[in-house]
């Protein structure tokens, strides 16, 4: 069948048709990022007490909150390193503590011990000013624009 219209004419009108929907996912949508924040900041300030932590956010959860450097340290020989959660090719739902096998130290191979995560860091590169609207915005416009392309494939 042609494609009689465009994919931004089928965005325009879906923004149209789907007004109040759009609005009630962007709404979904910021609170899951403050909530992002909020998870990545007590877990970062019960590590930094060295209190117990109860949970670890997933690797989509630091990402969100803008936290995606995951710093750790080698019990053993004390060399730090990070790791950019946006650079893995892990499940966006796994934990960052799953992450800890994959981050033992290279130096003291084959006695390595499990690295000891020290915090969830903003990327330094990352300057701007959050806007959790803006943000939350543009999670759900690209969500739509991927499902309006899959349709229009379907066709
Ligand atoms: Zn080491």
């Amino acid at each position: 069948m042609s494609h009689t219209l465009s994919d931004q004419q089928r965005e325009r009108r879906d923004a149209d048709v789907n007004q109040a929907e759009i609005a009630r996912l962007e709404e979904a949508v910021r609170e899951d990022l403050e909530l992002a924040g909020n998870l990545v900041e007590v877990w970062n300030s019960r590590l930094a007490a060295g209190r117990e932590l109860f949970f670890s956010p997933t690797i989509r959860a630091a990402i969100l909150a803008h936290t995606p450097i995951l710093a750790f340290v080698c019990p053993a020989c004390q060399v730090t390193g990070s790791v950019d959660l946006r650079k893995l090719d892990r499940h966006p739902r796994a934990s960052i503590t799953s992450l800890i096998p994959s981050l033992s130290c290279q130096r003291c191979v084959p006695n390595a011990p499990f690295a000891k995560l020290t915090g969830l860091r903003g990327d330094p590169e990352d300057r701007q000013e959050r806007n959790i609207h803006w943000e939350a915005h543009a999670i759900v416009q690209a969500a739509r624009s991927a499902t309006i392309r899959r349709q229009r494939d379907q066709e």
